[in-house]
């Protein structure tokens, strides 16, 4: 029998590869397994005859298999597989594409659950692709009826397969120890842990996912909220090297620049220089939208801590993204003659800790590179490193005598009051403008009637001199119809659509070097399309790229299509961002309105909080809700517990500073992170 802390391999139907792909989710263990919560649930209730069924309804049938087999489709390439399903009150047609091993899972005879959409083709019902399962008379369902949860996957894992893995675990959903204090819990009424856990899965109704939500949701705001009030404590018994505010090299250097830096990034300049004046350790979050010229805030910071002869550390989530700020920033402080080096997988530097300016990714804590001299360390894009990294983050420059300052950085626009509670422990900095020259970026919906005539306006576009993204949401070909992928996507443009111009592919699985390469011949202009993943969504900055097409837009959160879009409009020429959904069955009314608020509105947060109001909570969280605090359960927006939160964080620290009372809080505290991963 296996136990809560049994690897994953000793479930049913968990071979190597399965394995692997799992552990890049993070899940390892049963444990792991239990705490990887749905986004979504798929609403099977509605069991329904087959005689009763109308078309465009969801609903879960039961029947008995009169008749299955596979076809090929020459026309379309495809496998089909066609079966007859029949009730007490009716027959009904079902049909699957490329799936031709159902076959051999399903046999006339066999009873049979599915879920899915009823749609209607020559006037007769019909299912396409649904959800399946076979009935025993021993088993629940758990695919195909009643809320049926859905998780953030990698590709070649199957929400059936994930489902079915932790259907296994929750019978050990009990075992799990409670760490919620239980005056807290009942004082909140709260849920105890392991019945959360059991409803988060397989909720019996939608009051269950609420309950379970909630009292998740608070655990995870409530761990967080300790470790802030922590972390505070323990930077407050610390010091740090006061660096002096270098007032004439600063204006000089300002002076010196093409533009003028706006009133807030004068402001956010002027609080960081001042924290970095005193001794007591900074430790400051700078929020600013993309484009809002967070980079050059932190050159300020970083030329006053070379002046003062200590050194700066620059942390980013990528390797591009180190690339870029690593030439503009040698470029920018090019006659201060400092010594400034990358240090990443791909450039290793021995001496980097001989540097005036380190640029590198997560290679720098890995490396464990030992600084003399560290006075500042800046996280670009913090929301891309998981709190076990950031925390390793805090650890740079331990062992010397004194700490560094700490400065983080996020596109995340959320207003103050939340920022301050989300993270508890921070003083904050607000860029809430946009440099001048800037536009708005005009975006549009396109429908597939309209895509020769996007494509023609991108080729004028491009032969004035501007360069395009292309983005899409998968690397490979995939089974699933109309989703576009980068190498489909390469091939077609620079075949078919535009011979003429230089295209570029980019993605995450290239190997680094080529990646490199791929980015600078963008920024140097030799590349005019670059069709890519979303690996382009953090930082990049090329000015000249003022056009974006985002193949199966509705596939993103809205939050993370205004990350795209930060791309571009990054210097003052008029850009354009155009959406097109995947096809046109997917542009259903709804989606219709989440995509066409990107046309009106050019801020993220209320983008994201738009998303939220029209896909229903769960689904803006997780891998979709880039630019947002990594909460794998609790709502970004759910104010009065994220309030609650840190009341009573504050009040237990302040009770029981070292936990001692609590040694199962304490525990999970420290083994608290471990499941977040970078991409
Ligand atoms: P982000 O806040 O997204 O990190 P960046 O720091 O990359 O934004 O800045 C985006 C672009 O805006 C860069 O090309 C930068 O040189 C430019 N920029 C920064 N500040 C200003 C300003 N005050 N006026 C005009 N352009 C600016
Ligand atoms: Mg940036």
């Amino acid at each position: 029998m296996f136990k809560l802390n049994s690897s994953i391999t000793e479930l049913h139907r968990v071979g190597k590869t399965t394995a692997s792909l799992l552990k890049k989710l993070g899940l390892e263990t049963i444990h792991d397994l239990l705490f990887y919560f749905p986004f979504r649930y798929d609403d099977f209730s509605q069991r329904i005859k087959i005689a009763e069924l109308q078309a465009d309804s969801t609903a879960n049938v039961q029947g008995t298999i009169e008749l299955i087999q596979n076809k090929k489709s020459f026309k379309r390439r495809l496998y089909l597989t066609e079966a007859l399903i029949s009730d007490d009150s009716g027959s009904l047609k079902v049909i699957w594409f490329n799936q031709a091993f159902l076959t051999r899972t399903y046999h006339s005879g066999d009873k049979i659950s599915l879920a899915g959409k009823i749609s209607e083709k020559y006037g007769q019902l019909i299912m396409i692709s649904p959800i399946s399962e076979k009935i025993y008379s021993s088993q629940a369902l758990i695919h195909t009826q009643g809320l049926v949860a859905n998780y953030h996957l990698t590709a070649k894992l199957t929400q059936k397969q994930i489902r079915f893995l932790i259907f296994q675990a929750s019978s050990l959903a009990g075992q799990e120890k409670d760490w919620l204090p239980i005056e807290i819990r009942k004082k909140l009424k709260l849920l105890n842990l392991q019945t959360a856990l059991q409803q988060i899965h397989f909720p019996k109704n939608t009051s269950e996912i609420k309950e379970a939500q909630q009292c998740l949701g608070f655990a995870e705001l409530f761990l967080r909220q300790l470790k802030a009030q922590i972390i505070k404590q323990e930077l407050k018994t610390k010091s740090a090297w006061p660096i002096k505010f270098q007032e004439k090299a600063t204006q000089e250097f300002v002076s010196s620049l093409p533009f003028q830096l706006t009133n807030s990034q004068r402001k956010s300049a002027w609080q960081i220089l001042k924290d970095l004046e005193h001794q007591e350790p900074m430790n400051r979050l700078l929020e600013g939208d993309v484009g809002s010229g967070k980079t050059l805030v932190v050159i300020l910071a970083i030329l006053n801590v070379a002046l003062n002869k200590k050194q700066a550390v620059l942390m980013v989530p990528t390797e591009i993204l180190a690339q870029q700020h690593f030439s503009s920033i040698s470029k920018l402080l090019k006659k201060y003659n400092f010594k400034i080096t990358l240090l990443t997988h791909n450039h290793p530097d021995k001496n980097a800790a001989k540097a005036d300016i380190i640029i590198g990714t997560q290679a720098l804590i890995q490396d464990k590179v030992k600084f003399n001299n560290l006075a500042l360390v800046v996280v670009d894009e913090q929301h891309r490193f998981g709190v076990n990294q950031r925390q390793k983050i805090m650890e740079i420059g331990k062992n010397q005598q004194l700490t560094p300052h700490f400065l983080s950085l996020t596109a995340t626009p959320i207003p103050r009051s939340l920022a301050l509670a989300i993270y508890g422990d921070l003083d904050l900095s607000i860029i809430d403008e946009l440099p001048l020259n800037r536009q708005k970026t005009i975006t549009k919906v396109i429908s597939e009637k309209e895509r020769a005539q996007a494509y023609n306006f991108i080729r004028q576009e491009i032969k004035a001199g501007y360069q395009a993204f292309v983005v899409c949401p998968v690397i490979d070909p995939s089974d699933k119809l109309g989703t576009k992928s980068v190498k489909e996507e390469y091939k077609k443009l620079s075949t078919k659509i535009f011979p003429k111009l230089k295209i570029g592919l980019l993605h995450g699985k290239l190997k680094p070097l080529e990646k490199e390469k791929i980015m600078a011949d963008f920024l140097d202009s030799k590349i005019q399309i670059l069709v890519t993943t979303s690996v382009i969504e953090v930082g990049i900055d090329v000015p000249n790229a003022t056009l974006m097409l985002i193949e199966g837009a509705e596939r993103f959160g809205l939050a993370q299509l205004h990350q795209f879009r930060g791309r571009i409009s990054r210097g003052s020429k008029q850009s354009y961002c155009f959406l097109f959904p995947s096809n046109e069955e997917v542009l259903t009314e709804k989606t219709k309105t989440r995509l066409q608020a990107m046309e009106k509105y050019h801020d993220g947060f209320r983008l994201a909080k738009i998303d939220l109001e029209l896909r229903g909570a769960g689904e803006v969280y997780g891998t979709d809700q880039s630019g947002f605090p990594e909460l794998q359960i609790a709502s970004l927006f759910d104010y009065a517990n994220i309030k609650k939160a840190q009341i009573e964080a504050e009040k237990l620290i302040s009770q029981d500073p070292e936990l001692k009372k609590f040694p199962v809080l304490k525990e999970k505290l420290q083994e608290w992170g471990k499941s977040i991963h970078l991409e």
